[in-house]
């Protein structure tokens, strides 16, 4: 029965760090804009006697930010060793990589699964370099080494992973804390995060660990989800026969929804890991790993927005998305002093104008300072702009220079306030309609609305509708 067995997974994902250079070269790192196969290399990235490398401190910036991300301690002191295996497609003919001392160790990533936080551990986080690309075409293969010495972070967790949803939310807040933190776009349709899934079974009532299976290189979050549902049925189907799971390494083939195995425990490759001797320890101080510590991560903006801002679920979720929807919320609740009208005009009058016109942009390419929207939501709370016509004035300010201020008075948008002149509105509304007050007096009360309307109208849509309702309240109870 399915229900007997229960899944372990541990997860080692690889990112691509987002800096401008290679590793240990001054080769660029764009390497999926790169036109041609083998543009971006040179002596030092394709391995060449003699060549030496040197770090580069860009990498460990934004390793160290990464460290951070995931909750790591970063640590003073990593060292470099060096992976030797022969593969056409590491022209170095080694890795370099960090083994034993690795740059960050014991983190916790935290998400949310059915409203509740669930937080895995991570075991540790190194950088190392990237191989080239292999290309099979008409029974030949191809190099192309301009992704060779290219940075890569390796997160490595625990087998805390308990399901599907468990691996699948995981990985799409590792994605989301990579931008946060400026060290990787995690675009897994660019290679830019994949994922190797380590997978056992055991009977629920069990405590051990069985074999585990390691599956390779899975670059979708449908693709792993496939890949986790056809090995569990696979070791699940062994276990039933009464079989061993063999420890191996397998490949998933998601077009025709089937692992299959690379290689097996036996034919483990011995790396030969041993120090780097062509690069020393790599030394941080205290103060560069406290410059770029993050003060506060997705899940605690989160948290904030449904606990102290009283948020629904989705809102908090919508403005905790991204670090510049969040830091714009943030700017923007630092005005208004109010949470929830400025959630509203970011998730629904923002993000309904970006909707319906794509060429409006985004939160990160706005043509107006977020003062200017403070400015808005103050008007509307001041009762100086009705709310149906801040609409209007913000759909302006994309297009116009000038300051909401501006705006109203020019449209003319300035909502009055002056009750003795809404009150000549009301008597002339009331003077002009003797057939609807009829109609209200002998009880069709849904009639108020008409005479709201036509106050309204006759005020060119500048009179406070709730000063309307209070004289015409008070007169046609008269
Ligand atoms: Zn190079």
């Amino acid at each position: 029965m399915a229900t007997d067995y229960e899944i372990i997974m541990g997860l080692e994902t690889h990112v691509r760090i987002k800096s401008e250079t290679k590793m240990f070269c001054s080769c660029t790192n764009a390497v999926e804009l790169a036109p041609e196969p083998n543009i971006h290399t040179c002596p030092i990235c394709m391995g060449f006697p003699g060549v030496l490398p040197t770090l580069s401190e860009w990498v460990v910036d934004l390793a160290v930010r990464a460290g951070h991300a995931l909750s790591c301690t970063v640590q003073p002191q990593s060292i470099f060793d060096r992976k030797s295996y022969f593969y056409p497609d590491l022209p170095m003919g080694y890795q370099i990589t960090q083994f034993y001392e690795p740059i960050a160790m014991h983190g916790d990533v935290r998400v949310v699964i059915d409203w509740e936080i669930r937080s895995f551990r991570i075991h540790h986080m190194h950088i190392e370099n990237d191989a080239g690309k292999l290309i099979h075409v008409g029974g030949k293969t191809l190099c192309d080494y301009n992704r060779a010495g290219s940075p890569l972070m390796e997160i490595v967790t625990e087998p805390d992973f308990r399901s599907k949803a468990d691996v699948l939310e995981y990985l799409k807040e590792i994605q989301k804390l990579m931008r946060w933190c400026g060290a990787s776009d995690a675009d897994m349709e660019k290679w830019q995060l994949r994922c190797d899934v380590n997978i056992s079974l055991r009977k629920k009532w069990e405590t051990i660990l069985n074999s585990r299976v390691e599956l390779k290189n899975i670059n979708s979050f449908s693709a792993i989800g496939r890949a986790i549902d056809a090995e569990y049925a696979r070791q699940q189907e062994l276990y039933d026969a009464w079989k061993a799971v063999d420890q191996e390494t397998r490949g998933w083939n998601d077009e025709k929804g089937f692992s299959f195995s690379l290689r097996s425990k036996e034919d483990a490759m011995d790396y030969r890991y041993f120090p780097e001797p062509d690069l020393p320890p790599l030394l941080l101080t205290e103060e560069f790993i406290h410059e770029r510590v993050l003060h506060e991560l997705p899940i605690d903006r989160r948290m904030k927005y449904l606990t102290e801002y009283k948020l629904s679920e989705d809102d908090a979720r919508i403005l905790s998305q991204s670090r510049e929807i969040s830091d714009f919320y943030e700017a923007l609740v630092g005005l208004t002093k109010d949470p929830k009208k400025s959630c509203s005009y970011i998730t629904t009058v923002l993000f309904w104008i970006f909707l319906a016109d794509p060429s409006t942009g985004t939160i990160e390419t706005l043509p107006f300072p977020v003062e200017y929207l403070a400015q808005v939501i103050r008007l509307v709370n001041e009762d100086a702009l009705a709310s149906t016509n801040s609409k209007i004035v913000i759909e302006t300010m994309f297009t116009s220079q000038e300051t909401p201020d501006e705006i109203i008075d020019r449209l003319g948008l300035r909502q009055k306030n002056d009750t003795e002149a809404l009150e000549k509105i009301v008597d002339q509304v009331l003077a002009d309609s003797p057939a609807q007050i009829a109609d209200y007096k002998s009880g069709k009360v849904n009639i108020f609305g008409f005479f709201v309307g036509q106050c309204m109208k006759l005020s060119k849509g500048q009179g406070n509708p709730k000063i309307f309702t209070d004289i015409l309240q008070k007169k046609l109870s008269e």
